[in-house]
């Protein structure tokens, strides 16, 4: 049989084909094919509609959602093409340590179990402090752990009953939406609803500010630097923002030297230094200062000892003092070569000795370039550290076995991580206790977000019942 596709007839039944209807308003769903819609408004309003149906399902459903996003983002075919594909298309980073950031957040991410309902009971009844959804969460994710975040806030959100609508990074679109897609495809596989999680074809910063005043936008949760943390506080919304540090490593001269050497080389040359919890600079007590550096070379530092030399690393990566997107994220040999540096083919990190006020220790550099301050005692190394770490209340690390100075450290820093005797990214589970997340929450006071971060508590009160002691 002949059938003429370009009669009238034939394009609406093709495109009605397309449309899904929502099962409680009626209103067509637009097909967003894999999560992604043309604008912010249609990937929003198939959120709501999707999260509306989402409350109607059982706890056993999220699980099983849950138990699907991470078995499918653990496919060994799906961790190395989005590692691969994010490396290449972000031009950061290092795929091996991509691997393990991946791997860390779909496996260790809290689900459901997360959500602990509390509870009062006496003469006048029993009541119960429940955590429930916002509804639809609009999340904007950095450059830096562009997939770990997405898979991260995902399990989290929909673990709290949410469904989330992302603004992605532009220099990780590709990525980005290849994750939702396959969350997506996840989800969809053990029944669950479509358009959980979604985004838009061309997520600018219009599109992100358009999902800021959105009136089905109930929450916003923002990762990345300053700007985008102070955009999503100024919205008039309940919103979490996960913004900058500027980690310092401050090692005393009761520490295990040749420990806290590695510990920290490992730290500052994961994932090249990108987390925004890896060492971003060294303080040290003048005692122990040269059997640290000379370790740190032990263990794949190479030192810049030239005045000149380092100042002309500063121009080249922060030329103008400002930073430059050129070198965030690249390795140290990528570096070194572009400051016309000869270093050994094993060199994981550019170290150099400078003042606290030199701009490579001041700026949140996000490469493996790690400045080293000397100080003449512990006292004036927690004051240099608390400087240096700008109030953002982030991450610090300190090397010691004085506990009072690492008491003394951990109270006037303040900050959400702080590491003591170990690599930093041991505050987010890897080689350290508790769960990960990629979304510290310092300024909002959240901490480590999980899934009862994106709840609301509310109060269900039974009067004269339920008391049974
Ligand atoms: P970035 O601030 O350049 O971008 C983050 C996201 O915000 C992107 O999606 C970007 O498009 C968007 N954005 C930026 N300004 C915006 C604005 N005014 N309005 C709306 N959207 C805006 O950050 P990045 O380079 O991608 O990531 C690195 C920064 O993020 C570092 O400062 C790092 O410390 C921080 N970070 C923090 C955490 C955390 O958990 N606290 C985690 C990762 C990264």
């Amino acid at each position: 049989m002949n059938i003429d596709t370009t009669g009238i007839e034939y394009i609406v039944k093709k495109v009605m084909d397309q449309i899904d209807y929502a099962e409680e308003t009626g209103a067509p769903v637009v097909d967003g094919k894999d999560g992604v819609f043309q604008t912010m408004d249609a990937a929003i309003e198939a959120a709501a509609v999707a999260q509306k149906e989402y409350m109607k399902k059982p706890l056993a459903l999220r699980r099983q959602m849950i138990a699907a996003m991470r078995e499918i983002m653990l496919k060994k075919e799906n961790v190395e093409t989005i590692c691969a594909m994010v490396v290449e298309e972000s031009g950061m980073g290092n795929y091996e340590h991509k691997l393990a950031k991946h791997r860390l957040a779909t496996t260790g991410t809290p689900g459901v179990e997360d959500l602990l309902t509390e509870a009062w009971a006496g003469d006048d009844g029993c009541t119960l402090l429940e955590l429930s959804p916002f509804g639809v969460i609009g999340a904007i994710t950095p450059t830096t752990n562009p997939n770990e975040t997405i898979v991260n806030n995902s399990i989290g959100m929909l673990a709290a009953g949410n469904a989330v609508v992302f603004s992605p990074h532009p220099k990780a679109l590709k990525t980005s939406f290849l994750c939702i897609k396959l969350l997506n495809e996840a989800i969809v596989s053990v029944g669950g609803p479509r358009n959980l999680i979604v985004t838009c074809a061309n997520p600018t910063i219009e599109a992100a500010n358009e999902m800021m005043v959105h009136p089905k936008i109930r929450m916003l949760v923002a990762t990345g630097g300053p700007g985008v943390v102070k955009a999503v506080l100024s919205s008039g919304k309940k919103a979490i923002g996960a913004g900058a540090g500027n980690p310092p490593a401050l090692v005393d001269e009761t520490a295990d030297i040749e420990k806290a050497a590695k510990d920290i080389i490992d730290g500052c040359s994961f994932d090249n230094n990108l987390p925004c919890i890896a060492e971003k600079e060294v303080v040290v007590v003048d005692q122990v200062a040269d059997y640290l550096i000379f370790n740190m070379k032990k263990n794949g530092a190479y030192e810049i000892t030239d005045k000149k030399a380092i100042d002309a690393l500063a121009d080249l990566v922060c030329p103008e003092g400002r930073l430059s997107r050129d070198f965030v994220g690249k390795s140290a040999k990528h570096i070194a070569a572009a400051a016309g540096l000869d270093v050994p083919e094993d060199t994981r990190v550019l170290i150099c000795e400078t003042s606290k006020d030199h701009l490579l220790a001041v700026e949140e550099l996000m490469m493996p370039i790690l400045p080293i301050v000397r100080v003449a005692n512990v006292d004036e190394g927690i004051d240099v550290a608390v400087e240096l770490e700008h109030g953002n209340r982030h991450t610090a690390i300190m090397h010691s076995k004085n506990v009072d100075k690492l008491t003394e450290m951990a109270k006037r820093i303040q900050t959400t991580i702080f590491v003591k005797n170990g690599p930093s990214y041991a505050g987010i589970g890897f080689g350290g206790e508790g769960y990960p997340t990629f979304t510290i929450a310092g300024p909002t006071g959240e901490g480590l977000t999980s899934a009862k971060s994106f709840a609301r508590r509310r109060r269900c009160v039974l009067v004269g019942g339920f008391d049974i002691k």
